[in-house]
């Protein structure tokens, strides 16, 4: 059996020990203060015998420590040691989702939380439940108050059935054992934790939410955050995006997210009009004659492909006609198409169109398409497609 010592001091981050298991490159100390991982927060690693551990889990009663290369056999002393910054990121990470969670709790009580991520790459939250921007921004200025406000972290052991056990926060179906640790975060919060929390708020210095994202199942969401030094970092790179964001649109900062939605619907109905333009402009189309054969082209912007495609059906379904068609929107897009009764191989004049703009494309003889990245060079690939189609008519 280990002895816990992260549960008894969390700020411990040397101490020896007695190696009393060893199995392969695991090895299982008397007493240990590097956390094997749980509710979400992720295992320390660090140092035993200056050698590197890599991994920690529990197992049994036993804290097991993967500590690859070791020639440590049962009854040795070795000296110890717990990557600390590591540690204490996920501390402060742990106590400041214990904050966030709990104020979310409070503003919409209908809310769960379903699961919990504690790295150091990436700190977050799942609940089950409609979350939106507005809410979480009211949640992280109660959040960062409590930072403020310096607030104690304690923990105390209850016995599972006790009076206090009915009133925090609880999944006692997690709960293995009889006794439940409580987590208290000033009067704010009890929650039921086997983490590893910091003894005071102030030690998370700020915690930002970086994320808001709908998560499987539908209804889920995942909230991400950072605290400490790299939320500040974070905030300020955000603030001066926004800022820029705001100069760029014209809109005040506060306005920016109206705006931006303003903009964006204004873009939608553009190109709803744009489209319909185009269409008209298509049933419109006059051919010119090439050595009797009708031939229709242009280039028509913000016309979806299937669009595009139909009216070249059209024009070409009589016979001794040909038709090359370019549309334009975040793309080049080139369609040639003739009557069946023209020997022109259209993917020779395709290929011909999109040469000089490096465009791709395929087909058979008598419809081909294909398009390019650059929009602009619309007029360059219709008329070196034109070009060829004329000398094939000839
Ligand atoms: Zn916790």
């Amino acid at each position: 059996m280990t002895r816990l010592l992260y549960e008894v001091d969390p700020y411990l981050r040397t101490f020896d020990a007695e190696v009393c298991n060893v199995q392969g490159e695991w090895v299982a100390l008397d007493r240990t203060a590097f956390f094997p991982g749980g509710g979400g927060q992720d295992a320390d690693s660090g140092w035993i015998s200056g050698l590197e551990v890599k991994s920690v889990r529990a197992q049994g009663e036993d804290v097991l420590h993967q500590v690859p290369g070791h020639r440590l056999a049962p009854g040795t002393r070795v000296e110890c040691q717990i990557d600390w910054e590591r540690r204490h990121d996920l501390m402060r990470g742990h106590t400041g989702e214990h904050l966030l969670f709990s104020i979310l709790c409070k503003m919409h009580p209908e809310i769960e939380l379903v699961k919990i991520a504690i790295t150091p790459a990436k700190k977050s939250l799942i609940v089950k439940g409609e979350l939106n921007w507005p809410l979480l921004a009211m949640a992280q200025t109660e959040a960062n108050d409590a930072i403020a406000a310096q607030l104690p972290v304690s923990e105390v052991w209850a016995s599972k059935d006790s009076e206090a056990v009915k009133e925090i926060r609880i999944k006692v179906e997690r709960i293995h054992g009889d006794k439940v640790r409580i987590v208290r975060i000033g009067d704010i919060d009890r929650a039921a934790c086997a983490g590893v929390h910091v003894q005071n708020t102030r030690e998370i210095k700020m915690l930002l939410v970086t994320r808001l994202v709908s998560a499987r199942p539908a209804g889920d969401f995942e909230i991400e955050f950072e605290t400490g030094r790299e939320a500040m970092g974070t905030a300020m790179r955000l603030s001066s995006i926004a800022l820029q964001a705001a100069d760029a649109t014209g809109a005040q900062p506060d306005d920016l997210v109206g705006a931006i939605g303003n903009l964006s619907a204004e873009v939608r109905s553009r190109r709803e009009l744009l489209k319909a333009y185009a269409k008209q402009a298509l049933s419109r189309l006059e051919p010119e004659k090439v050595e009797g054969v009708r031939v229709y082209s242009g280039v028509f912007e913000g016309v979806d492909k299937k669009t595009l495609v139909d009216a070249v059906n059209g024009f070409v379904g009589e016979g001794r006609s040909a038709a090359v068609m370019a549309s334009v929107d975040d793309r080049l897009m080139l369609v040639v198409a003739t009557s069946k009764d023209l020997p022109v191989d259209c993917r020779l004049v395709l290929a011909e169109g999109l040469r000089l703009v490096g465009g791709k494309g395929g087909g058979g003889m008598n419809f081909a398409s294909g398009g390019a990245a650059d929009p602009s060079k619309a007029e360059v690939a219709l008329s070196s497609a034109l070009a060829a189609l004329r000398s094939a008519l000839k």
